[in-house]
């Protein structure tokens, strides 16, 4: 089969390689339709590439990339219950052990061993791969191969959410309108908050944020954004979700954050950053939290909220491309253009 091998430093292979075949009876074989190209595939891609070795790494590097995918089952081990041949499945690329402590009290995505699929293990810029059942999940009848692929992404940005502590009535500000922030946002939207507020640099983006139902969207480069966010909500925010990644827009998440606020962190940084407003930070008692892929035991509420309609991902597909097309149209392209989202590679 055709798989997209990740050399690191820029480079991508296209190469023929065996197909992965079941070797555990729990095992789904899937023929891949779709995979998004996520963030964090451009970020190895254009700096040091994340290595996130473990225990349960699989095979041996250069991997291909890519963990936001969606699939038709092809072949089950035989003691999968929940999956037949020609079911329709997303899947979560996490690999945990399943018996640390962590895993144990159902938060497997901070598995002491825990890793994921494209950076321990091929992924999903391939015709086929192989999960444990535990992984997969059902897609509903009204979610197709495409939108299904957002799941994953879309997960991320309502963890960080959940995560927050964020309550009915909260005011929410997320820095970044990407699509971990905007569907932050709509996470927000969907738990009650009195006002969304997303803070971008990009005209484009911010045009989005309110197309999907940002109360209020404010440009940094042209407005003080920590002003303004001081006026919408009178004494800032209770939740702050920092989804952009820069030590600029870390300071202002701190800045704009109410006494006693809380801001949570789901930014990927690609250098060291510094509390640089501690007096803030330390006088204002504000709480900050991090997480990265915080969709544990959620795949299902969040499939539920965008068959709903609640959330709505399928706003973020910007185009599609052939899998051997992944780096000139796809990867290159993302790097340049901030006014796209996501990228789909069909894989069959
Ligand atoms: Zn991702
Ligand atoms: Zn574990």
């Amino acid at each position: 089969m055709k798989i997209a091998k990740f050399l690191g430093n820029k480079e991508i292979d296209f190469v023929d390689v065996k197909e992965p075949s079941i070797e555990k009876d729990d095992d789904v074989k899937i023929a891949i339709q779709y995979c998004g190209i996520c963030g964090s595939d451009l970020g190895a891609y254009a700096y040091p590439p994340l290595v996130v070795p473990s225990n349960l790494s699989k095979g041996e590097p250069p991997y291909a990339q890519g963990h936001e995918f969606t699939g038709i089952v092809v072949e089950v081990g035989k003691n999968v219950t929940r999956f037949k041949v020609g079911d329709r499945v997303t899947a979560e690329p996490l690999m945990y052990c399943g018996e640390c402590e962590e895993c144990r009290s159902g938060h497997y995505n901070v598995c002491e061993q825990i890793t994921c699929l494209g950076y321990a293990a091929d992924g999903a810029f391939a015709q086929y791969i192989v999960m444990d059942e535990r992984n997969v999940h059902m897609l509903p009848s009204n979610i197709d191969f495409k939108v299904g692929t957002l799941i994953e992404p879309t997960g991320v940005g309502y963890g960080a959410v959940v995560d927050s502590g964020l309550k009915f009535q909260d005011s929410c500000v997320i820095f970044g309108a990407g699509t971990i922030g905007l569907m932050a946002m709509q996470t927000a939207n969907a738990i009650g908050a009195k006002m969304t507020i997303v803070v971008d640099v990009v005209e484009e983006r911010l045009a989005l944020a309110k197309e999907m139902g940002a109360t209020y969207t404010i440009n940094a480069i042209k407005e003080n954004c920590v002003e303004r966010i001081k006026e919408l909500t009178g004494r800032g925010a209770d939740v702050v979700i920092e989804a952009a990644g820069t030590q600029q827009t870390f300071n202002n998440a701190i800045d704009c954050a109410k006494i006693h606020g809380t801001i949570q962190v789901v930014a990927m940084y690609h250098q060291p950053i510094v509390i640089e407003n501690q007096v803030t930070f330390m006088g204002h008692d504000l709480t900050l939290k991090m997480s990265s892929a915080a969709y544990n035991n959620r795949f299902d509420d969040i499939l539920r909220l965008i068959s709903e309609g609640k959330l709505t991902p399928q706003k973020l597909i910007s185009k599609e491309i052939e899998l051997d097309h992944l780096v000139d149209e796809g990867i290159e392209v993302l790097l340049k253009d901030k006014t796209l989202y996501k990228i789909l590679v069909k894989c069959s």
